[in-house]
C-alpha cells in the first residue's frame, strides 16, 4: 500500500513565490505570529503527522469502517489514538481565537492543514472538519454564555461538533425541514425529529458531541423563513463545564455507503432532546450559511486531495510497471519492456491529474487569502470589510466547490486507469480513492446546486453580471502584463480571449433567461465548468509567470521544478482548456433539447 507524501515543495511555491503569503500575513492582525519560519515549521510538522499517523490508517479504516453497538459508534482501530495525537498537538485550534484556547493564526493556515489531512485520510479529517463548522457557527451567532460554554472544549478538541441539516425528505430544499423545537419554561427547547446522513453524528473520539441543528418553532412560517438554529449537546454541560447528563439525542443507525467508510454517517434521532436557540428565531438558515463559503472551500479541498493522492500513487506505478515499447523507440533497452510512463496516453492521464492537483491547489490558496480578510472583518467587527470579502469569496466558492470536486473525480478515475486492472483491485488503494471522492460532488451542495448558486444568484440576480466583470477584469489585467513575454504570450492571449468570452456568455445567458426561465437551470452546469476552466487557466498563468521569472533571475527551487511548471501549464492550456469551448456551445443551446420530452415519455418500459 503506497503512502501519502505531503507536497510541501508545491505548497511553498504557491505560498511564498506566487501569492506572497509572507507579505499577506504581515498585513493581517492574525498574521503577527505567522512568520515564514513558523509557517514553515507548522507545514513540516503537519505534513509529518499526515504522512506518519493519518496515511497508514487510510486503507485499514476503509476495511473496518465504523460500527454501532448499543447506540454508540466506534471508529476504526487507530482513529482514537490518532485523534488524541491531533487534539494534544493543538491542531484543532490552529486558526481559532486565542481567547478560547486557539492559536489565533489566520484562517488560511487552517486550510493548509485541512488540505494535507484531507489528502492523507479524508474520512479522518471529517471529524475535526465538522467540529470547525460548529465552532464557526457558535463563534459568530452564539451568545456570550454559549461561547463560554462550548468554544473552549471544541477548540481544544475535547468535544466535537456536527451540522444537522438533512432530513429524509430534504437535503437541498431545507425549507421542508420538519424537526420541531418546542419552547420550555426555562428558556430551553425540546427538539423532536430525525436527521439523516449526519457526518460524525456519533463516535468515540471525544467526551462530548455538540450538534448544530435546524428545526422549526411551533408557529414558524412555512419554508426557509421559518427555520431556527439550535445547539443540542450529546451530554448536557454541567455548571463547571464538565460533561453532565445524557441528552435525548442518539444515533439510530449508520448509513451503509460507497466510500469514506471510516467517517460515521449517522441517522440521528432527536427524542425531546434539550436544545438551546442560537441566533434569532426563524433565521437559522442565514446563520447556518454564514461561513458556508469557508466550509465550501473546505469541501473543494476534496477535489484537490484525491487528484494529488491518486497522482502520487499512479506516478510511482507508471515509473515501475512495464508494458510494450514506446512508439518513438525503446526507452529502456535493457529492460523487458518500457515503463508505462513512456506512453503518450499514460502521460495524458498523469498530466491531467497533475494539472488538476496543482492548478486546483492554486485556486484554493488564492481563495484562502480572501477568506483571511473576511474572517478578519468579522473578528474586528468591521462588517463592511467582512461583507466585501464575503462577496468576492462568494463568487469563487461555487466555482471551487463545484468545478474542483468534479475534476477531483476525474483525476481519481484516471489514477485508477493508470493501474489498469490492478486499479480495480483493492490492495492498491486506487478504487478506494474513487469511492471516497465521489461524495464530494454531492454534499455541501451538489454540483447542480453550486452551479445554480453561481449563475442564478451570484451572477444574474445579485450582480447582473457584475461579479464576472469584476473578476475577469482582474484576470485580464494580469494577462495583459504577460503579453510581452515570449514564453507566456500564447497563454496570455488565450486567457484574454476567454475573459471576454466569459462576459459575453453571461450577457447572452442573461438575455435568453429573460425570455425562457428554464435557461438558468439548463445553462448552469456548463457555466460553472466554463468558469472553472478559465479560473484554473488564470492560476496556471500566475504560476507560469513566476516560473519564467525564476528561470531568468534565479529562484528558491531547481530549474527542473520551474520547467515542470511551464510544461504542465502548456499541457493545461493545450489539452484541457479547450474543453471550455464545448461548455460554451452547450450552455447556449436551446432549452428545448432538455425540456421537450414529457416526464412520462422519458422511458418506455413494461
Ligand atoms: C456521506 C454523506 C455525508 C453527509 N453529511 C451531512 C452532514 O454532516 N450534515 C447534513 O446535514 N447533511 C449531510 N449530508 C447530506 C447532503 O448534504 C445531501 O445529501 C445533499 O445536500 C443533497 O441532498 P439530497 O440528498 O436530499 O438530494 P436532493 O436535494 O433530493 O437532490 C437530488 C438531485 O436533484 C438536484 N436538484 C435538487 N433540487 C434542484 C433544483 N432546484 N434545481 C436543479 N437541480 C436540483 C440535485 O442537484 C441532485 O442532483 C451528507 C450526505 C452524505 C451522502
Amino acid at each position: 500500500m503506497p503512502v501519502y507524501k505531503a507536497p510541501l515543495r508545491d505548497m511553498k511555491f504557491l505560498l511564498n513565490e506566487v501569492f506572497d503569503y509572507p507579505g499577506h500575513y504581515q498585513r493581517l492582525a492574525s498574521g503577527a505570529n505567522a512568520s515564514p519560519d513558523i509557517v514553515d515549521a507548522i507545514l513540516t510538522e503537519c505534513g509529518r503527522f499526515c504522512e506518519e499517523v493519518l496515511s497508514p490508517l487510510y486503507q485499514s479504516g476503509d476495511e473496518q469502517g465504523c460500527s454501532l453497538t448499543d447506540g454508540e459508534v466506534t471508529t476504526p482501530e487507530g482513529y482514537k489514538a490518532a485523534y488524541q495525537h491531533y487534539a494534544e498537538g493543538g491542531w484543532q485550534g490552529l486558526s481559532a481565537p486565542e481567547e478560547f484556547g486557539g492559536q489565533g493564526l489566520p484562517a488560511s493556515m487552517g486550510l493548509l492543514k485541512q488540505e494535507m489531512m484531507g489528502t492523507a485520510n479524508w474520512s479522518f479529517s471529517m471529524y475535526p472538519g465538522l467540529s470547525l463548522g460548529a465552532m464557526n457557527t457558535i463563534f459568530l451567532h452564539g451568545s456570550d454564555d454559549q461561547k463560554h460554554t462550548y468554544l473552549t472544549p471544541l477548540t481544544e478538541g475535547r468535544w466535537a461538533g456536527t451540522m444537522c441539516l438533512t432530513e429524509p425528505q430534504c437535503g437541498t430544499d431545507l425549507g421542508q425541514v420538519k424537526t420541531k423545537a418546542e419552547p420550555q419554561a426555562d428558556g430551553s427547547y425540546k427538539l423532536t425529529g430525525t436527521k439523516i446522513f449526519i457526518s460524525s453524528g456519533d463516535h468515540d473520539l471525544t467526551e462530548n458531541i455538540i450538534h448544530i441543528v435546524l428545526a422549526r418553532l411551533p408557529d414558524a412560517p412555512k419554508g426557509t423563513r421559518g427555520i431556527s438554529l439550535f445547539i443540542v449537546p450529546k451530554f448536557l454541560p454541567a455548571e463547571d463545564g464538565a460533561v453532565g447528563p445524557r441528552n435525548g439525542v442518539s444515533c439510530g443507525s449508520l448509513e451503509k455507503k460507497m466510500g469514506i467508510k471510516a467517517s460515521a454517517t449517522c441517522v440521528m434521532n432527536f427524542d425531546g432532546a434539550t436544545g438551546f436557540l442560537i441566533g434569532p428565531e426563524n433565521e437559522g438558515l442565514n446563520c447556518m450559511f454564514t461561513f458556508m463559503n469557508t466550509a465550501r472551500i473546505g469541501t473543494a479541498i476534496q477535489g484537490v486531495g484525491p487528484a494529488e493522492l491518486s497522482y502520487q500513487w499512479a506516478l510511482d506505478y507508471a515509473r515501475e510497471r512495464r508494458s510494450m515499447r514506446a512508439l518513438s523507440g525503446k526507452k529502456e533497452p535493457d529492460q523487458v519492456a518500457d515503463a508505462l510512463i513512456h506512453h503518450g496516453d499514460v502521460r495524458r492521464m498523469l498530466l491531467t491529474q497533475k494539472a488538476i492537483a496543482e492548478g486546483g491547489r492554486a485556486m484554493l490558496y488564492y481563495a484562502a487569502r480572501l477568506a483571511d480578510h473576511m474572517v478578519e472583518g468579522h473578528t474586528e467587527g468591521d462588517l463592511d470589510k467582512a461583507a466585501k470579502y464575503d462577496d468576492k469569496l462568494g463568487f469563487l466558492t461555487p466555482i471551487l466547490k463545484g468545478f474542483l470536486t468534479e475534476m477531483g473525480c476525474e483525476a481519481a478515475n484516471l489514477g485508477m486507469q493508470v493501474f489498469g486492472g490492478h486499479g480495480y483491485i483493492r490492495e492498491h488503494g486506487m478504487e478506494q480513492i474513487v469511492r471516497d471522492t465521489r461524495i464530494a460532488t454531492l454534499y455541501e451542495g451538489t454540483t447542480g446546486i453550486q452551479a445554480l448558486d453561481l449563475l442564478g444568484r451570484k451572477v444574474l440576480v445579485m450582480t447582473q453580471g457584475g461579479a464576472v466583470r469584476e473578476f475577469t477584469l482582474k484576470v485580464a489585467n494580469f494577462a495583459r502584463k504577460q503579453l510581452t513575454n515570449k514564453r507566456l504570450r500564447p497563454f496570455a492571449v488565450e486567457l484574454l480571449k476567454l475573459t471576454a468570452q466569459w462576459n459575453l456568455l453571461t450577457v447572452r445567458v442573461m438575455l435568453a433567461a429573460r425570455k425562457d426561465r428554464d435557461v438558468v437551470s439548463a445553462a448552469a452546469y456548463d457555466f460553472l465548468m466554463f468558469s472553472g476552466y478559465v479560473t484554473m487557466a488564470y492560476m496556471w498563468l500566475r504560476q507560469s509567470a513566476v516560473a519564467v521569472d525564476k528561470l531568468t533571475n534565479g529562484g528558491e527551487d531547481s530549474e527542473a521544478f520551474y520547467q515542470a511548471k511551464l510544461a504542465t501549464a502548456e499541457f493545461y492550456y493545450e489539452r484541457l482548456l479547450p474543453r471550455a469551448q464545448a461548455h460554451a456551445t452547450s450552455m447556449l443551446s436551446p432549452t428545448r433539447n432538455l425540456m421537450q420530452l414529457d416526464a412520462e415519455d422519458m422511458a418506455f418500459t413494461g
